[in-house]
């Protein structure tokens, strides 16, 4: 007899390598480990890239989704105008051409 390493039932198997009882419990346990493994890819991820703060170019927390710093959020003003220009800049557009 063996236990299920999902839900903990006993169960008799013939194949030694089987560790669930049955093919919902390999599934529900197969689905955690991908959403696990995602989770961890992502933190990963963002913690090997350095973003910085589109408005005044801080380096902004890993764990701040904006494109801001907490300093020019406050300030949304200034800080759409920046984005604006920013825009422009990386369109390859330089600005007041249109004349
Ligand atoms: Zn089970
Ligand atoms: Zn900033």
């Amino acid at each position: 007899m063996k236990s299920c390493q999902w839900c903990n039932a006993q169960f008799a198997t013939k194949v030694s390598y089987q560790i669930y009882c049955s093919p919902e419990c390999r599934e529900q346990a197969t689905k955690e480990k991908i959403a696990e493994r995602y989770a961890v890819t992502r933190r990963q991820k963002r913690h090997g890239k350095n973003r910085n703060c589109k408005s005044c170019n801080t380096k902004l927390s890993v764990y701040n989704d904006e494109l801001l710093c907490d300093n020019c959020l406050v300030n949304p003003q200034d800080v759409l105008k920046a984005l604006k220009e920013i825009k422009g800049i990386s369109n390859g557009k330089p600005f007041e051409t249109n004349k």
